[in-house]
């Protein structure tokens, strides 16, 4: 593993810049799918991944025609942005029973592909009640992932993000202002799989947080700990021999990581495939004696 220490760097996102980036639903898992396809090539876990790839497409398929939802109203938007909360929350924002549906749904498609093991877990969550399901909605999007449904998670996770992709792309971007937290998704709270520096046009060099579960993406500055903010003990860590696509970034004031995709090195990187494809990197910096700052929502450790 190489590691390169780095100095805190204040480039911000202003003026016309961008905070939010709101993502394009109508490409977003489509794309995935396809980068999860692509990474499966050669990979040692070629038949996990492509299994994922599927996943990813039933997400695009489902969100295509997702069910229009109430979003919060003015009056509750104002309020939730005068006292730094997120407007759609994962945890207190109503959830409209619809997303069971999806996840039903979810679960028929992928029976005929999915592998014997996760072929059960599909087939037991098209058995339990609502009440069973909703408990399990419930630990995913406090972010706990032990207890004895712990395999149903990625599937339940990813009918939520369907769900929660839905909401935040008829948000109006005047109405979210960003959290105290800057490590915390603006629209929903929930914490960023992966961040991403982009380069696209302006907004080239800037680092994006990426949402685990909305898919949303929140600027901040680059060489600074999602988790703590601390910015002046910071170090990224690749493997040997890779291209330096995926970087964990780690901090030595939390001991935590985040890794960070570099779309100059593969302008086709997507946070949740690409930070499954390089588990590898998570097994070094662990070992390193970092602790991943946030879970991806497709795997159960
Ligand atoms: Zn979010
Ligand atoms: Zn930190």
């Amino acid at each position: 593993m190489t590691t390169e220490a780095i100095r805190h760097d204040h480039t911000q996102a202003s003026g016309t810049l961008p905070f939010l980036r709101f993502p394009d639903p109508a490409r977003l898992f489509l794309e995935r799918s396809r980068r999860f396809a692509a990474l499966a090539e050669g990979h040692s876990l070629a038949d996990w991944l492509l299994f994922l790839g599927r996943l990813t497409l039933a997400q695009h398929e489902l969100l295509q025609a997702y069910p229009s939802l109430p979003l919060p109203d003015e009056a509750a938007l104002s309020f939730f942005r005068n006292h730094g909360l997120p407007p759609i929350s994962a945890t207190a924002w109503p959830r409209d029973p619809c997303w069971r549906e999806a996840l039903n749904s979810l679960a028929q498609t992928l029976m005929a592909h999915a592998p014997s093991p996760a072929q059960e877990t599909l087939k037991r969550i098209r058995t339990m009640d609502g009440a069973a399901l909703e408990a399990i909605a419930d630990q995913v999007l406090r972010g706990e992932f032990g207890g004895p449904d712990r395999d149903s998670i990625p599937f339940v996770a990813a009918a939520l993000q369907v769900h929660w992709t839905s909401l935040a792309v008829e948000l109006d971007p005047r109405a979210v202002a960003p959290l105290d937290t800057p490590g915390l998704c603006p629209c929903c709270g929930f914490l960023p799989v992966a961040g991403i520096v982009r380069m696209d046009g302006e907004i080239a060099k800037l680092r994006y947080l990426h949402c685990g579960l909305c898919n949303t993406e929140w600027h901040l500055e680059r060489v600074t700990c999602a988790a703590c903010r601390e910015g002046n003990r910071i170090a990224y860590r690749y493997l040997d021999g890779c291209d330096g696509t995926v970087r964990a970034e780690t901090c030595d004031g939390c001991k935590r990581y985040l890794k960070i995709l570099y779309r100059e090195k593969a302008p086709e990187a997507d946070p949740v495939a690409d930070d499954l494809a390089t588990l590898a990197l998570d097994l070094l910096v662990d070992e390193a004696g970092y602790d991943r700052m946030s879970p991806n929502l497709l795997f159960v450790p």
